[in-house]
């Protein structure tokens, strides 16, 4: 039987904002334990919440940048459950009026771009954290009331391939308009999936599971490859499939029964009292739409038309806002924007990878960048010499100027020198020059590279060539 499988994501982003979501506490990861806390967060009897205006703008920025309908009025609910590491015994969270709802945002697929709908991005507060140790365990609460975005897909996804791609896609545009780091291994962005299958061409979904627990998208990407095939097999071999939540274990790669799926009665949502309905008016939407940066994909035509760059080149150059901000600084009144976008894809980001860097660490800036290519294009300094140069200056942080005056790299181009030099060089090897005249004519390579080692580089490709073949072919 041919089946399909039907993935839903569930991704909790934590937001960067400087305070907590409803009190003023800090929100620095890494801070020793439980040093961040205060009688709101901590759940003391009697202490009131207060909504963090940040919280709400990076909502509103969430939704605009995927097409979501931003909600004038919406509150906030508590959700009930006990945990350690919650002290308040719920969790300040959003129930039937998310503050956004009903958007989607397009993933690149094997078949072109696909449309994966939301259902709804919400406000909540993070729970604190349990630590499990060699002598038991540990709360740390600095966790606690941080603010996060829970963002529901829709059952749109039909493949771990697909659920891999948007991901990345989301990642991507929250990375985009600044609202996160998603840095996936401190726990700023966490994903749990829902899947099921039914036969290819049914309209009627199967028993779903929950998974949970995966710490990479690749992690995700396995864990949903892994529990398609054994719900297909339990199918296939007469059995049901029984609606549970699953972890997932890296180590064996396998997904382990945790419980039986709660629903959302389980949790007694109810009106938060504490807190009014959060009010938005179209002038407050429209600011916070004014105060976004051009997104992923329409900065991605932009540099394929300005900048007239092959759609592989533009995807490198707009994957991270740091780095198409990178290109397009650099490449400001520059007159070869084809170099720019070589260097930049080329040698920055290869140079970057070797140090583990991100580019706004970069040792070299646009601005140093320009300054060698302009050498480059005026022929002070051969290609060649150009990347000696750049990695000169990755490792010094001295200027592209400072190092070619002074290991002395400026090309050589003037034909009185080249000239002895190449006459030179066919003196000390004969047989070479003998070969090449009884129709070698391969050789001309080697002469070439003997000027480039003579002159390490420095050497003008084109007026060597033309002394070349003035001795060797006439
Ligand atoms: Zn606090």
């Amino acid at each position: 039987m041919d089946w399909e499988i039907v993935i839903g994501l569930e991704v909790h982003v934590q937001l960067n904002t400087l305070s907590k979501a409803f009190c003023s506490c800090k929100t620095t990861y890494g801070a020793p334990p439980n040093t961040q806390t205060c009688p709101v967060c901590l759940g003391y009897p009697g202490a009131l919440p207060v909504l963090n205006r940040e919280l709400v703008t990076s909502a509103v920025k969430a939704g605009l940048a995927t097409h979501c309908k931003i909600r004038k009025r919406s509150g906030f609910a508590r959700k009930n459950y006990f945990y350690p590491d919650l002290p308040k015994g719920y969790q300040i969270s959003q129930y039937d009026d998310p503050i956004c709802y009903d958007g989607y945002i397009e993933v690149p697929t094997e078949s072109g771009n696909k449309k994966i709908g939301l259902i709804r991005i919400h406000m909540e507060e993070d729970a604190g954290k349990s630590m499990h140790g060699m002598d038991g365990t540990l709360i740390d609460l600095n966790r606690c009331g941080i603010p996060l975005l829970e963002i529901v897909s829709r059952p749109d996804i039909r493949s771990p391939q697909e659920a891999y791609s948007y991901l990345t896609t989301l990642k991507q545009l929250i990375r985009y308009i600044g609202i996160s780091d998603c840095n996936m291994e401190e726990g700023s962005l966490r994903c749990d999936a829902n899947l099921s299958v039914m036969p290819r061409g049914s309209n009627k979904f199967g028993t779903r599971t929950e998974l949970k627990n995966m710490n990479s998208f690749r992690g995700v990407e396995k864990a949903l490859t892994y529990e398609a095939k054994r719900q297909i097999e339990v199918l296939e071999s007469g059995g049901t499939v029984v609606q549970e939540t699953l972890l997932w274990n890296e180590q064996s790669q396998t997904a382990e029964p945790m419980r039986s799926k709660e629903e959302s009665h389980d949790y007694r949502y109810f009106p938060e009292p504490d807190l009014v309905d959060v009010q938005l008016t179209d002038t407050m939407i429209d600011d916070i739409k004014k105060s976004m940066p051009e997104l992923p994909g329409e900065r991605l035509q932009r540099f394929i038309r300005q900048y007239k760059l092959s759609e592989e080149d533009g995807l490198v150059l707009t994957s991270e806002r740091d780095i198409a901000d990178y290109f397009e600084e650099a490449v400001h009144d520059f007159p070869d924007t084809a170099l720019m976008n070589h260097w930049v894809r080329g040698e920055i980001l290869r140079i970057l990878k070797e140090k583990q860097l991100p580019i706004d660490q970069s040792p070299i800036s646009p601005g140093r960048l320009k300054e060698l290519l302009t050498y480059l294009i005026q022929k002070k300094i051969t290609p060649q010499t150009a990347k000696t140069v750049l990695d000169a200056m990755a490792e010094t942080g001295e200027t592209a100027g400072k190092i070619i005056e002074k290991k002395g790299l400026m090309s050589i181009s003037s034909l009185d020198e080249l000239d002895s030099l190449i006459r030179d060089i066919l003196q000390k090897h004969p047989a070479e020059l003998e070969k090449y005249r009884q129709g070698k004519t391969q050789l001309f390579g080697f002469f070439m590279g003997q000027v480039m080692k003579a002159t390490k580089g420095r050497a003008d490709q084109k007026v060597t060539r033309q002394i070349l073949d003035k001795y060797l072919n006439t």
